[in-house]
């Protein structure tokens, strides 16, 4: 099982304002059917971008297993 710096996206501060997602270099992040942000480890690279460019500061970077 892969342990990998991972975003974790908090449901409560998320706006689902989409900046994250237009924002990721590898497109590793999409929204969901529910409009909550998805992850995808695989395309992943840990860059913290996501997380700077969150306002509300909804993502938290954390090493994850997947
Ligand atoms: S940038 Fe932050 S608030 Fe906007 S969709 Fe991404 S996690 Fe949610
Ligand atoms: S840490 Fe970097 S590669 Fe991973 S989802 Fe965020 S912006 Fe994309």
């Amino acid at each position: 099982m892969p342990t990998q710096r991972l975003p974790v996206v908090s449901e409560t501060l998320c706006t689902r304002c989409g900046e994250c997602v237009a924002t990721c270099p590898v497109q590793a992040l999409g929204v969901g059917l529910d409009g909550s942000v998805v992850v995808w480890p695989q395309a992943c690279v840990g860059c913290d971008v996501c997380a700077q460019v969150c306002e509300p500061l909804a993502i938290a970077m954390r090493e994850q297993d997947w």
